[in-house]
């Protein structure tokens, strides 16, 4: 989401206000840093970074610190870094032209509505396009900070979503990628009244736009996984087969206290169901070791899940404790060197589990998406059930789907050959 957030703000910049890209920090005149507070570091490094721009940037230059981080550390950001001259959170971004007149502006309201706002256009990439389809999140997950700094759940008007993606499968791409906090709740909210529809309608109505090749989307989240939404998942081919789901715990107590809406049974029936209905299906997803009164069994849980579904990929995190969060007060906080062990046990074990799944797919066919170049001649891409393939060729393959066949596989990359 930062990253379309960041793509917004350069398209409000360079078109509204006649800015231009640079890579060389000396040169510019604006400096943004786009923040992350979910966990705690990346708000550390955020004083880290304005101190090391202050040194190098040019006489004059503006430095503007948006995101989460902002929201969250609000006019706090100029007392502890006097050399930011506005702070922008998350969902005002589209104030982004006032923000630069404005001396010390600071636009941090959560409840600021910008869902139906008209933002101008510019995308990183030419064949993949990411296209927002809500803002904010209703969940209250208690380990969570988002709904404190990105506010209340909208959904963004289907005509918007809709124009955006025609417009860039115009102009060439292959992939849209839609995003939200929980985007299979779509369609509760809008601000004004808009047509109603749910996720799974928004996924078929997007599908029918010619030349979109693939729609991913992220996150889904495991309580709204109904039989429709697996059905639609599985059936219509323009869907990438590759699920993001997050669990957080596998253990029923835990998730209880999480807030999350589910149970561990509720999740692997919703697992294993999308694997028996949609067979290559990869599924990925998010894991916090060590919540406020985990014991060894609520961890056991958790590798039970993970035995269970055989994720093809897991971001897994120490939980981090954030403030105006529940979790933060609740008792039994548990200690540093335990949650290590946890999450390496975790890791480890999934890298074995990995290195299972990865051999199995030397022979494979896949289709390729490729968009990027590698180094020594080769050019990388994914399939559409989201590995990562390699292979020997050069930018004229950028932004094509070529079918691959799988010869060597390790345990991140899948090296092969067009066929
Ligand atoms: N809306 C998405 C997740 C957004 S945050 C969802 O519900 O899945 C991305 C991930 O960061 C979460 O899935 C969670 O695993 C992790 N995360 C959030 N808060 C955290 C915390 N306090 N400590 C550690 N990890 C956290
Ligand atoms: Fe945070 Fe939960 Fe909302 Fe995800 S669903 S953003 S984890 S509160």
């Amino acid at each position: 989401m930062n990253v379309r957030d960041s793509e917004h703000m350069i398209a409000e910049l360079t078109q509204k206000e006649n800015y231009s890209l640079t890579q060389d920090i000396k040169d510019a005149d604006l400096i943004l840093i786009n923040t992350c507070s979910v966990r705690e570091k990346p708000v550390h490094k955020l004083f880290s970074e304005v101190g090391a721009f202050d040194k190098v940037k040019k006489a004059g230059a503006k430095i503007g610190v948006c995101g989460c981080t902002a929201s969250h550390l609000g006019k706090e950001i100029f007392k502890r870094a006097p050399s930011v001259d506005f702070v922008l959170g998350a969902r005002n971004i589209s104030k982004i032209t006032k923000a630069i007149h404005t001396p010390k502006f600071l636009g941090v309201d959560i409840d600021y509505d910008e869902s139906d706002f008209a933002f101008a256009d510019f995308r990183n990439s030419l064949y993949k396009t990411y296209i927002n389809i809500s803002i904010g999140c209703d969940k209250h997950c208690t380990y969570c900070i988002v709904p404190h700094t990105r506010g209340d759940e909208i959904s963004i008007p289907f005509s918007i979503i809709f124009n955006e993606a025609k417009k860039a499968v115009e102009k060439g791409a292959k992939e849209i990628f839609l995003l939200g906090q929980n985007v299979n709740n779509y369609g509760k909210r809008f601000s004004n009244s808009h047509e109603k529809m749910d996720f799974s309608d928004l996924l078929e109505r997007l599908s029918e736009i010619e030349g979109l090749e693939r729609i991913r989307f992220t996150s889904p989240h495991p309580l709204h996984m109904d039989d429709k939404f697996l059905d639609v998942f599985s059936k219509n081919p323009k869907i990438c087969k590759s699920m993001h789901m997050p669990l957080q715990s596998g253990s029923s107590e835990i998730l209880k206290a999480m807030k999350r809406g589910y149970t561990k049974e509720w999740y692997l029936d919703r697992a294993l169901k999308l694997r028996s209905l949609c067979p290559k299906v990869s599924i990925s997803t998010d894991i916090i070791v060590a919540f406020p009164g985990e014991n060894e069994k609520d961890f056991e849980d958790t590798m039970d899940v993970i035995e269970k579904v055989r994720f093809e990929q897991i971001f897994s995190f120490k939980y981090s404790k954030r403030p105006l969060t529940k979790a933060a007060t609740m008792p039994n906080q548990i200690p540093d060197d335990i949650a290590s062990l946890r999450l390496t046990y975790l890791q480890e074990r999934h890298t074995q589990i990995l290195d299972e799944i990865m051999p199995k797919q030397e022979g494979k066919e896949f289709e390729v998406l490729f968009e990027e170049l590698r180094a020594d001649g080769a050019v990388a891409g994914r399939t559409d059930n989201n590995f990562l393939v390699q292979v020997k060729g050069s930018e004229e393959l950028l932004g094509k789907i070529c079918k691959v066949k799988i010869a060597n596989a390790k345990r991140m990359v899948l090296y092969g050959e067009i066929i």
